[in-house]
């Protein structure tokens, strides 16, 4: 798949990157408070929907669940409205996976 910066990077209009190299060379703090609630808003987006079913998330209910998993530098994260969501999840995951290394043998 190769660097996502990269690759993001070659999407870039000449004048956008011109705009960005000044915000780094100028330790442009706006420039960094927009990436960072960018990313929040991309972190929050995980709780609105359940992983499993899709129905909405009520964040105060008590039977909400929150998975995180993946590598320490690219985590996700997976919401589900209820432990039986959670569990079909797992499940499900875990037959992947015994597909896929079962297919690799
Ligand atoms: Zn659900």
């Amino acid at each position: 798949m190769g660097n996502p910066v990269e690759h993001w990077l070659r999407r870039l209009s000449y004048p956008a990157l011109q705009e960005i190299k000044k915000a780094m060379e100028e330790g442009n703090i706006d420039m960094l408070q927009s990436v960072e609630g960018r990313m929040q808003e991309l972190e929050q987006q995980h709780n609105l929907f359940c992983s499993n079913c899709f129905g909405k998330i009520n964040m105060d209910s008590t039977t909400t669940f929150t998975l995180v998993f993946g590598l320490s530098r690219a985590r996700k994260k997976a919401t589900f409205c209820a432990l039986d969501c959670l569990t079909y999840f797992l499940e499900n995951l875990k037959a992947l996976k015994e597909d896929i290394e079962e297919s690799i043998k």
